[in-house]
């Protein structure tokens, strides 16, 4: 005998995906085998619910059931029509249906439905810069090239395009009815019309999106930190439901040469040679900025002493600036002439015993 799936429901034909998913909801709750146990008949119904829910909450299936009856499932009519020849379903399998609505095993309100996954969904895309600290300190401007679905041009992501001249419905063969074991009923694919002028895209096959190489120009601003992810919203992959994931771009610093960032501040070594370390006075820094640096140093510098130049470092979020940290090295020459030699025999004849 054939099931009724609308009537297992309670539903009429016309019922939504919205009222189909409630009543689906409903009736499997009232007849959990959790909450009947022992029970066959609690048993029988709740895996006709399954049954009758996992046919009528998809639109090809509902559709081949509404023209084909109980035999919904044996008929393999055109399968570019339906997505694939073979139409699977074991109502014994009540764990993978089930558990989209209520997670698992347990009951919760707060669960709430998800759309079943249907064409491609949108996704976010991960991209990752290496900047150097001259770009941190500016900000920049990259433009990034990845591939990823977006919306066809074609058919603009709907999957269909629209025939000059419209052509009987697949479905019907143009009748605008469906015979079934429920009766004669109108066409779902053209609503009874017996003609079409829609047609899947040829583009894009009917997807709505098709792979493509997406270039986009991200603003990297300054100040930006190793390790930082900037969203770029809507520049990932598009979904068959017109919406599209987000571009993530991560921020990596390559080792620069001469600095090196210290929380908010720039560090750099500068090798002084040790008369000025000892007798103090001007040296030369260079900056991360075009340009160099000067700063005085004090009579009898140590080595490896820190300097603070304020406000000579990185660039920070927000538009301050760090501080630039310089540590002196002092240089001793690789040679001296003589007359280096006699002063520093003088220096050291006047220390005394120091050797
Ligand atoms: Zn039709
Ligand atoms: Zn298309």
């Amino acid at each position: 005998m054939a099931k009724d799936f609308y009537k297992i429901l309670g539903l009429d034909r016309t019922a939504d995906d919205r009222a189909v998913k409630a009543a689906y909801r409903k009736l499997a709750r009232k007849y959990h085998p959790d909450l009947n146990p022992n029970d066959k008949e609690a048993e029988n119904r709740f895996k006709e619910v399954q049954e009758a829910y996992e046919v009528l909450s998809d639109p090809e299936k509902r559709a081949k059931y509404d023209r084909f009856g109980a035999n919904w499932d044996r008929v393999v009519d055109d399968p570019s029509q339906w997505g694939g020849s073979g139409v699977n379903f074991d109502p014994g399998d009540l764990g993978s249906i089930f558990s989209q609505f209520f997670g698992g095993g347990g009951f919760s309100e707060a669960d709430v439905a998800q759309p079943r996954n249907r064409g491609a969904q949108p996704s976010d895309v991960e991209k990752t810069v290496e900047l150097t600290l001259e770009e941190i300190d500016s900000g920049t401007k990259r433009t990034l090239t990845y591939q990823v679905n977006d919306s066809c041009k074609t058919c603009d992501g709907t999957g269909q395009v629209r025939l000059r001249q419209p052509k009987p419905c697949r479905q019907c063969g143009g009748s605008g009815q469906m015979r079934s074991v429920f009766g004669v009923q109108p066409c779902t694919a053209c609503h009874g019309r017996g003609r079409t002028d829609l047609e899947a895209c040829p583009t894009c096959s009917g997807a709505g999106v098709l792979p493509t190489t997406k270039r986009v120009e991200v603003t990297i601003p300054a100040g930006i930190q190793e390790g930082k992810k900037l969203r770029v919203p809507g520049k990932g992959s598009m979904g068959a439901n017109g919406r599209a994931g987000d571009l993530y771009v991560l921020v990596k610093e390559l080792p620069h040469s001469n600095f090196k960032r210290k929380g908010d501040d720039l560090e750099t070594e500068v090798t002084v040679p040790y008369y000025r370390a000892l007798l103090g006075g001007e040296i030369k820094v260079d900056s991360i900025r075009p340009g160099s640096l000067s700063m005085r140093i004090p009579e009898c510098t140590q080595s490896g002493q820190t300097f603070r130049l304020a406000d000579q470092g990185l660039s920070l979020l927000g538009g301050k600036r760090g501080n630039l940290l310089v540590r002196v090295k002092i240089g001793i020459p690789k040679a001296l002439s003589s007359e280096e030699k006699d002063l520093l025999k003088k220096i050291e004849a006047g220390q005394g015993v120091q050797k």
